[in-house]
């Protein structure tokens, strides 16, 4: 389902989870305890003013190995760690105990769905059995009538084929919801793999073949055969790639915003049969109008439903259920699949399986599990301290946006007018997700997935119409990640990351508003008025509120950190994508910013510490900045990022805005001429 439209803190690859009993393990010694600063991590040997990254982190950096089933490791990845010892204690418990659990109830679904999961012997004798079935589907497809039903049946258990349904906010009333139908389907990371014509691209798309090839071998095909359908998915997916708007075209709001009636969707794409689709995914609401995000993208499609060989057709479906299916099948599946996608991840080895089965699970039935990890982990004392570091956030925001000197005031009313109504959910969520639906039973768990994917297809199908869920939560949890939606207008903060080393009830002021402040609350809160989310007024409507001079001095300034993120080396010959990056590197920026000024307000409330391990609160602050971003990524995740990742590598989240902050320069003495001070005639003057 595509419910990924918010930007998240960090990039999809380190989409992972934590907790709060960090310390409590910790004490146990099963994991040292994390700070929110942390002297032994400074690299005093460096130079603060020439590489402050280096400085803050470097003695880590020294003594740290990314461990073989990672991309990366770091802040993501040790407060996961600490998270998921939680979420296992929590899932055993349910799995132990889950016969004793009334039939049909939560608790015991949840139990037997992990439980179904580690169950690898049952995977191993199983071999590709379980989807049997669904491949004699879509081998039967022997008429152009029959593709489609056999699209919807693969999208509603979850598999990523042709295109993607999925009800959103209406981008003219982001009260209610709307159908969106949007491009997809692809099996590689990213449209530009298929369009790039450089030699590594093409050494990429054999190994693409190869794999495709292999995946469809240990389904049964004969060899040959394999080989000349695998050559079909990429020339079929290619086509795809062609129609598909890249990331950074996306990034424009009205580039994906297509009113459509029922009747223009029929002259757009004549040859899908869009009523016996709709019927087929479960849709009974009537869809009188919808956005198309991508017009181009579905007129592509249709032409393919109308004249690609049904041969070409088959072999791609198969081959994106195998892609699916195959993390829960037998070895060989498993192990084909993970050798290709440690080519874009890098990682040496497997997850062991209990993490691979803990994400499946959070990310199913995360509701199921959120409530007993928010027991264990989540005081409310620290999600009143977290709110109050939240409110001081928006109070700095609200200044800053009072005292801006480019900004007329007809706009600045309608910012100011945003940030007032931007709503903000702390913690965990009000009501819990219902899951009587879901059907989750002893057998194969990868038809416990489909179950899982079908379960949460139907739970949204028919929201077309109705009014926009307010009370509901895009990510779990226990996830290590945050989130502003611009169409709800509101910023999102699990408990899963308002535990050390992103914050701590018990940590100085300075530590506190440089992580959570700067780098988390005050990066989220400045996403509404990013060069995205600017496009959103307060209600979430797509609606320019802005003059025309002051839409122009903010793109001025805004090309200026394009060109900045331009210059910075990504991995090897690679520079990050300005713009691609632009979105959050406004966001770092702006969290700084305001994060800063929220200290100072602080200081003077609460009055100002002495100095701790030798630094003052303001370079505290940046060292919290700084440290939440303490990391180090493998180079082929890096490649991967610079083309699907909207953030830059950390270094330069943190060198590239701290060098634009005349408050970090006066904080460390850095001077005119360091590389840690750009000249105040490029520095990007936004929020
Ligand atoms: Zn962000």
């Amino acid at each position: 389902m595509s419910h990924v439209r918010p930007e998240r803190r960090v990039g999809p690859a380190l989409l992972l989870v934590l907790s709060l009993t960090a310390t409590a393990l910790a004490a146990q010694g099963a994991l040292k305890p994390l700070k929110v600063v942390d002297r032994l991590w400074i690299d005093t040997t460096a130079n603060a003013c020439s590489d402050f990254f280096q400085y803050a982190n470097g003695a880590w950096i020294a003594h740290d190995t990314i461990p073989a089933a990672y991309s990366s490791s770091g802040v993501a990845r040790d407060m996961s760690d600490r998270n998921e010892l939680v979420v296992r204690s929590v899932l055993d418990d349910a799995a132990a105990h889950r016969a004793s659990q009334p039939a049909g109830s939560t608790p015991r679904k949840l139990g037997t769905f992990y439980a179904s999961c580690m169950d690898s012997t049952a995977a191993e004798a199983a071999g590709i059995d379980p989807i049997r079935p669904w491949l004699a589907g879509i081998d039967s497809i022997a008429t152009r009538d029959q593709l489609i039903p056999q699209i919807a049946a693969l999208q509603v258990r979850g598999v990523n084929v042709a295109f993607r349904y999925g009800p959103e906010a209406d981008p003219h009333d982001a009260a209610h919801y709307l159908v969106w139908l949007a491009q997809g389907g692809l099996g590689l990371p990213d449209r530009d793999y298929y369009t790039k014509t450089d030699p590594q691209s093409d050494s990429l798309r054999q190994q693409y073949v190869a794999h495709v090839a292999k995946m469809l071998t240990l389904a049964g095909e004969p060899a040959a055969q394999a080989g000349t359908d695998a050559a079909a998915v990429l020339a079929f997916e290619t086509e795809l790639a062609r129609a598909s708007l890249t990331r950074v075209e996306r990034r424009e709001p009205s580039a994906t915003d297509h009113p459509t009636t029922a009747g223009e969707l029929r002259t757009l794409a004549p040859t899908i049969s869009w009523n016996g689709y709709f019927q087929a995914i479960g849709l009974t609401v009537p869809v009188a109008r919808l956005n198309v995000a991508e017009p181009a993208f579905f007129k592509r499609v249709d032409s393919l439903v109308n004249t690609a060989p049904l041969d070409q057709w088959r072999a791609y479906l198969r081959y994106h259920l195998l892609d699916a299916a195959a993390p829960w099948l037998s070895t060989p599946l498993v192990n084909e699949d993970f050798a290709f996608s440690s080519r874009f991840s890098g990682a040496k080895e497997l997850l062991p399986r209990w993490k691979r089965c803990l994400r499946e699970t959070d990310g199913d039935l995360g509701e199921a599990l959120g409530q007993a990890y928010v027991a264990k982990t989540f005081p409310p004392e620290a999600r009143a301290r977290a709110k109050a570091v939240i409110d001081d956030i928006r109070a700095a925001f609200a200044a800053r946006l009072r005292r801006l000197t480019w900004m007329s005031d007809s706009t600045r009313a309608q910012a100011l007018d945003k940030l007032g109504k931007m709503g903000e959910k702390v913690g965990y969520p009000d009501h819990w997700r219902d899951y009587t639906r879901l059907e989750s039973v002893d057998g194969p768990f990868v038809v416990n997935v489909a179950r899982a994917n079908a379960f949460e297809w139907q739970r949204v199908v028919n929201r077309p119409g109705s009014p926009v869920d307010t009370t509901e939560w895009g990510i779990t949890v226990p996830t290590v990640n945050a989130y502003y939606d611009p169409e709800r207008n509101e910023m999102v903060f699990p408990a899963g990351a308002l535990v050390p080393q992103t914050f701590d009830p018990k940590a100085d002021d300075g530590a506190n508003y440089g992580s959570l402040g700067g780098s988390w609350a005050g990066h989220e809160l400045t996403h509404g008025f990013d060069d995205e989310g600017r496009h959103y007024d307060a209600k979430g409507n797509l609606r320019d509120w802005w003059t025309a001079a002051d839409s122009a001095h903010f793109t001025t300034q805004a090309d200026r950190m394009v060109q900045q993120f331009n210059g910075y080396v990504q991995v090897d010959t690679f520079h990050v994508n300005g713009r691609l990056t632009l979105g959050e590197n406004i966001a770092d920026y702006g969290g700084i910013l305001t994060g800063y000024d929220a200290l100072q307000r602080a200081l003077v409330r609460d009055g100002r510490p002495k100095l701790i391990d030798g630094y003052t609160p303001e370079q505290r602050f940046f060292l919290g900045y700084a440290q939440s971003w303490r990391s180090q990524t493998r180079d082929a995740a890096l490649r991967t990022r610079v083309t699907v990742d909207p953030h830059a590598p950390e270094r330069w989240r943190v060198n590239g805005p701290l060098s634009d902050s005349p408050a970090f320069a006066r904080a460390f003495g850095c001077k005119p001429g360091d590389p840690m001070v750009r000249p105040p005639d490029v520095v990007p003057q936004i929020w």
